[in-house]
């Protein structure tokens, strides 16, 4: 299996990728990955759930956020979603990560790390992040949270001392996130249209969030 998956591989050579704790993965995620994959022609784009991120408290068991994203990506065929962080003991390192996508695709692959501005602005705080921003192209989308003029500066930043590839991304901002799903479902609040029927439905079912 593990050989077939590598001779699939072959065919690919723009890959994005979407990291998150996707808890739960909702609209804006689905939107940034299309929108993504549209403009710089992309492959195909791996969501990846965290396992034990180094960066936020972890709310939801991974195995929830893992169906819940698998749920929500099932009907775009370029769209798959990896448990190679969910089976990772540990916290998940992004850097860790990217080497062993590095390992299972053709040299010649190019690796777009998607991320929202908020997630970009910190990125001096993630493990070897000077050695992410060599073997990733960034695309980053804004969120209305992050000043522009904070979020170009720290582009220009990147670019300038560690020749950085990084590409911004305007898109139409959508106002949706996980923590404002997770507070609507704890407040009785309708969550329609801001995650997937599927997901919400799964949220439902297993009472995620109302405690
Ligand atoms: P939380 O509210 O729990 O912090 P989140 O909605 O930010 O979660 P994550 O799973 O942490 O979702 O996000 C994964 C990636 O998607 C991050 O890079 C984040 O910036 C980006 N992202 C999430 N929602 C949006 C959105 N509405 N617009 C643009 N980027 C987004």
């Amino acid at each position: 299996m593990r050989g077939g998956v590598k001779l699939l591989n072959n065919y690919v050579k723009r890959v994005g990728i979407l990291g998150g704790t996707f808890d739960p993965l909702h609209l804006g995620h689905l939107y940034i990955a299309e929108a993504t994959l549209e403009k710089l022609q992309l492959d195909k784009v791996i969501f990846i759930p965290t396992g034990i991120s180094p960066h936020k408290v972890q709310r939801t068991p991974a195995l929830h956020r893992y169906v819940m994203a698998h749920i929500a990506t099932c009907e775009n065929t370029k769209f798959q979603v990896s448990p190679i962080e969910i089976n990772r003991e540990g916290a998940s390192f992004t850097i860790d990560t990217i080497r062993l996508l590095k390992d299972e695709y053709p040299k010649e692959t190019t690796f777009y790390f998607i991320t929202g501005g908020d997630a970009f602005i910190e990125l001096d705080t993630w493990r070897n992040y000077m050695e992410l921003l060599k073997l990733v192209t960034f695309v980053v989308v804004n969120r209305s949270e992050i000043k522009r003029d904070h979020l170009l500066k720290r582009i220009k930043d990147f670019k300038n001392s560690f020749d950085a590839k990084v590409i911004l991304i305007n898109l139409p901002t959508l106002e949706v996130s996980s923590t404002d799903i997770r507070q609507r479902v704890k407040d009785g609040q309708t969550i329609r249209y801001l995650v997937t029927e599927g997901v919400e439905a799964y949220i439902k079912k297993y009472r995620l969030y109302k405690d």
